[in-house]
């Protein structure tokens, strides 16, 4: 019963015919489709189950008409959430059939942890980052997963290089703990210096012992997302201060780059190496600008120039890689630290394999023991469509987000944020693939995103700008087509513009 052939091949080809179906015609479904879901649920749990075809159709009947078009509708524009493309969908049930845990390197029982390393420097190749400079190197949950990687290994050292100063060696965090680590080390404070950093980053500081508080803001007054370097540099020579910089490429409500150039970079690094400070890039989405090349994207490519320069690296799989949840990455420059910090102590039972290539069991470079080969998404969708099929994909994100922008900027009815140009040109050229915007009308921009939200065709998220409401598109699905959905989007937002100024007379 459990293991029927013939029900387990037909499951396999339903799920084959779910990736051709075509997508959704609405973002959302109608609110009876979530609560006749929701009222489905089952209530207790049974003695004897339903069966194999019972428990597929109750999902396929009941639950599934309740969720969300998030990846399977290119009309979903919330919470940067991503698709999935064909390629990666596919393996990822082939990961679920295959079931490969993935924390020991083994390389004679199984092929998974060398193809991890692959995939892994793949990406390193596509973002155009060279793989022997990032050693440390593994998949996430996420970008919250990698921040809390990037927030312990910049703990880890920044402590560690403080007690070599003292001629103190051999003091980490991850041995003697974070107390005892800055005895030795004579630190007193440590620090997260950053502009706009998404919420997940000063979760971090919180779950490792520095403290939410420990987070500081450097934003230039006036434009937040960008950096006052004379004050970062300012805090950093605090004494008995030491300090993790942490550059918000792409910051989540705006899209924008917290630095402007190879030089910036350059001289963050110079100051980040005076005085013994960490830098991690929160380039959860931001990062894959590094794919782009033509001119038309100047703003973004120079708000990626020089990001080698840092010493880790977070990234996003399963937003602009568009691969099925849940999938993140991180990148450190610094193997060392990495045992340091994740080594499981004493676990003869967990013992790698030969170690003919160099390769680090996943179990030791991070936080999970057991894992899912989320790697082979990730490797298929990159051999399916190659640099240039990204590269492709991004370019229309950001064709239809400029759309967005250039529609609501004509509209009249609109602005895009934050305002810090007259200029049209120069606000489009600034859109990656996020658009802020508000309505004029005061009004109408307390209930904007709700009214959008309620035509159940397309899905916008809210947040607020300058203590104002505001709503945001995040373009990040590799069906986003400037024709297709454009038209979409401007008769939603001015049928909710009609129908507010027919509401008013
Ligand atoms: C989405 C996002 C995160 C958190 O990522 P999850 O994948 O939700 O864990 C962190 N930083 C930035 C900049 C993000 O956009």
């Amino acid at each position: 019963m459990y293991s029927d052939p013939d029900s387990i091949a037909r499951l396999s080809a339903g799920i084959a015919a779910i990736h051709t179906e075509p997508p959704p015609d609405n973002a959302l479904p109608s609110e009876d489709a979530v609560t006749h879901a929701r009222d489905s649920l089952l209530q207790k749990l049974p003695a004897k189950g339903l069966g194999l075809e019972k428990a597929i159709e109750h999902l396929q009947k009941e639950i599934v008409p309740g969720f969300n078009g998030s990846s399977r509708s290119s009309l979903y524009y919330g919470f940067v959430t991503g698709g999935a493309t064909p390629a990666a969908a596919l393996a990822d049930n082939l990961v679920t059939a295959w079931d490969q845990n993935v924390g020991v390197h083994l390389p004679n029982e199984s092929v998974a942890t060398n193809l991890e390393d692959r995939a892994l420097s793949l990406l390193c190749e596509l973002l155009k980052l060279d793989p022997e400079q990032w050693p440390h190197r593994t998949f996430t949950t996420g970008a919250t997963g990698s921040n809390v990687l990037g927030i312990a290994c910049g703990r880890e050292h920044v402590i560690t290089e403080a007690a070599v100063v003292r001629n103190e060696e051999s003091v980490s965090v991850g041995e003697l703990g974070i107390v005892e680590a800055m005895h030795r080390s004579g630190i007193q404070k440590l620090q997260i210096l950053s502009t706009v950093p998404h919420s997940s980053l000063v979760k971090a500081a919180g779950i490792l012992g520095m403290g939410r508080a420990s987070v500081k803001d450097v934003s230039l007054e006036g434009i937040s997302h960008r950096i006052d370097v004379p004050r970062l540099k300012k805090l950093l020579e605090a004494p008995g201060a030491a300090s993790i910089v942490a550059i918000s490429a792409s910051e989540v409500n705006s899209g924008l780059f917290a630095t402007s150039g190879l030089e910036e970079m350059q001289e963050i690094r110079k100051l980040c190496d005076m005085y013994g400070a960490w830098i991690h890039v929160d380039g959860a989405f931001g990062i894959m600008g590094r794919l782009l090349t033509s001119p038309d994207y100047s703003a973004i490519i120079k708000g990626c120039e020089g990001l080698e320069l840092a010493d880790s690296i977070t990234g996003d799989g399963h937003k602009l890689l568009n691969v099925p949840y849940d999938c993140g990455f991180f990148l450190s420059r610094h193997r060392e630290v990495a045992s340091r910090v994740f080594q499981n102590p004493n676990a003869a039972y967990l013992a790698t394999g030969p170690d003919t290539d160099n390769i680090m069991s996943p179990l030791n470079i991070g936080l999970e023991n057991s894992r899912r080969l989320r790697a082979l998404p990730v490797y298929a969708s990159l051999t399916a469509y190659g640099s240039d099929g990204y590269r492709d994909m991004l370019e229309r994100q950001i064709l239809l987000s400029r759309g967005i922008a250039e529609f609501l900027i004509d509209s009249g009815d609109f602005e895009v944020l934050p305002k810090f140009s007259e200029d049209k040109k120069e606000i489009l050229d600034s859109i990656y693939v996020i658009v802020l915007f508000r309505a004029k009308d005061e009004a109408l921009n307390k209930e904007l995103v709700g009214r959008i939200k309620a035509t159940r065709k397309i899905y916008v998220s809210g947040t607020a700008w300058d203590g104002e409401p505001a709503c945001r598109f995040a373009i990040s699905n590799w069906m986003a087509d400037v024709k297709k959905d454009l038209p979409v989007i401007e008769k939603v937002l001015n049928d909710v513009v009609v129908a507010w100024k027919a509401q008013k007379q």
